[in-house]
């Protein structure tokens, strides 16, 4: 297992020597001591990167998507080994890691890999005697800053389309999870990838991910994690007033109308919540009810969320894992606390899994799910768990002045069988994604990011290259002797 900090290609302690010991969530016992990444850590990465950062930018695009195609490969033939460290790591369950995390991670670098040579220029008509055109330029050094919930999938999301437009990255992975990015650091380094374009610096976010985001040498910071921190960033990030890219904390509403198929209605509100155990920034977790149908879908949900196999992480038949950590856990339980006191009725969970012994020492919560008033604490601050809201409406504007009530942005959904309603409403939901009939869906080739408290920018997609290189405008004096 790599433990060490990823600067200039080579895997190096701290250069203060701290290091910080990484907990299994299923049973809090140590996975490793990691380097501890401190300010004169990530300087050493930012001069890593600043003399990568011309040879990256000059190498042919071609050739640095060749790079990003044997990357996926490599992460493709290390897929068992990077899913059970992903699932150890986090609490994922395996059957996650192995179907979704770690094929969506390579699935990204391929995607951005045949990106590389397509992202082109235009030729813009100007007055007679000058030609204009314009390029995509690659800004230099960018910073990446990754939360704890998908650790591995992100640095997909962040370092594919960054190296594919030619800039070399130092990038913090949270505290908290940060052995699958030091797995994929070793396969940077295995295919080649020249020293000093990847640097990869775990460290605490008050020290490490502050000086990223303060750091005069870095051009951009790309930045997924809590609304809280992304303010403290964007204050940061102003003395060489850097370009952000900003993927913040969600609130998703998920409205089931009274003519849809309630059967796939369950289910994939079900997963809209409780994949991940909730830790998603685009979970599904409020749901708002028609009147009509909202008796039986609660009694169906309900008994789905009763029957999902809570456990080992490592266990192949395990639906749900524990939480991250136990702060968090504890965090989200506070959360029922805050319900109960709002005069919520908690119809099941609310609490560790019951009569499992097995599980008291890891930091795992019960699917909860709550019925609660669309205006309360729990229907309006993220609670980033296996926690969701139940509420009621009778008429399309009122959802749709529920599901916009909140100050964030970033996913949401809707069931029906009525064509014009979908389309209606996806227009009037203020949200960066929405899914009709289905939920949570995100793919390498489609924009994601949010509006709002959830941020600004977008990941993936040919839009993401936008976010990575900077438009120049170049005029050449064609009648010039
Ligand atoms: P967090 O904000 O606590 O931490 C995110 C990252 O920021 C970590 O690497 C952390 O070390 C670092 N950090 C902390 N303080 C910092 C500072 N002062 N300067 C710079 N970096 C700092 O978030 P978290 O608890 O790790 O993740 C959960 C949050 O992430 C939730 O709010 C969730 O919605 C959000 N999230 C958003 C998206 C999205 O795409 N919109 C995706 C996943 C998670």
């Amino acid at each position: 297992m790599q433990t060490k900090l990823f600067i200039g290609g080579e895997f190096v302690d701290a250069v203060g020597g701290e290091t910080l010991p990484i907990l299994n969530p299923h049973d809090g016992s140590e996975l490793a001591q990691i380097a501890l990444a401190g300010r004169a850590d990530v300087e050493s990465a930012v001069g890593a990167a600043t003399a990568a950062s011309e040879g990256w930018a000059t190498t042919s695009a071609a050739e640095r998507g060749r790079y990003l195609g044997k990357l996926a490969d490599a992460i493709e033939a290390a897929a068992d080994e990077l899913a059970r460290l992903e699932s150890t790591d986090t609490g994922h369950p395996l059957r996650d890691s192995d179907t979704l995390d770690v094929p969506r991670t390579a699935a990204t670098f391929r995607y951005f890999a045949g990106m590389a040579d397509k992202v082109e220029g235009s030729v813009i008509p100007v007055e007679p005697g000058f030609l204009n055109y314009l390029m995509r330029a690659p800004l230099g050094v960018v910073g990446q800053i990754v939360p704890w919930n998908f650790p591995l999938m992100f640095c997909g999301w962040k370092l594919g389309p960054a190296l594919a437009a030619g800039n070399t990255v130092v990038m913090k992975p949270s505290e908290l999870t940060p052995l699958s990015s030091l797995r994929l650091a070793e396969l940077v380094r295995d295919v080649g990838i020249p020293s000093g374009v990847v640097n990869i610096v775990p460290g605490l976010g008050e020290t490490a991910g502050a000086a990223i985001a303060e750091h005069p040498g870095i051009a951009k910071v790309s930045f997924t994690g809590s609304t809280a921190t992304g303010r403290k960033v964007v204050e940061a990030s102003a003395g060489n007033l850097k370009r952000l890219q900003l993927e913040l904390g969600g609130k998703g509403a998920n409205i089931v109308f009274d003519d849809a198929d309630l059967t796939a209605a369950v289910n994939g509100s079900a997963f809209a919540i409780f994949h991940n155990q909730g830790q998603a920034c685009i979970a599904g977790s409020r749901l708002f009810l028609h009147e009509q149908i909202a008796a039986e879908f609660t009694q169906r949900f309900v008994a789905l969320a009763e029957s999902i196999r809570v456990g080992n992480p490592l266990d192949p038949d395990t639906e749900m894992g524990p939480l991250t950590s136990a702060l968090h856990r504890d965090r989200v339980l506070a959360y029922v606390k805050v319900a109960l006191d709002d005069g919520a009725e908690i119809l099941t969970g609310g609490g560790p899994p019951q009569g499992r012994p097995d599980l008291e020492l890891g930091y795992y919560v019960a699917p909860t799910v709550v019925l609660a008033d669309p205006a309360s604490r729990v229907c309006q601050e993220e609670v980033f768990g296996p926690f969701v809201t139940i509420s009621t409406f009778r008429e399309e504007d009122e959802v749709v002045a529920m599901a916009n009530g909140t100050d964030y942005g970033l996913g949401g959904g809707l069931w029906t069988r009525d064509l014009s309603r979908a389309h209606r409403m996806a227009r009037r939901i203020r949200t960066g994604m929405v899914w009709i009939n289905s939920y949570k869906r995100v793919s390498p080739a489609s924009p994601f990011g949010g509006v709002g408290r959830s941020g600004y920018g977008r990941e993936m997609g040919f839009e993401v290259m936008h976010e990575y290189t900077e438009a120049k405008s170049v005029w050449v004096n064609v009648e010039a002797d």
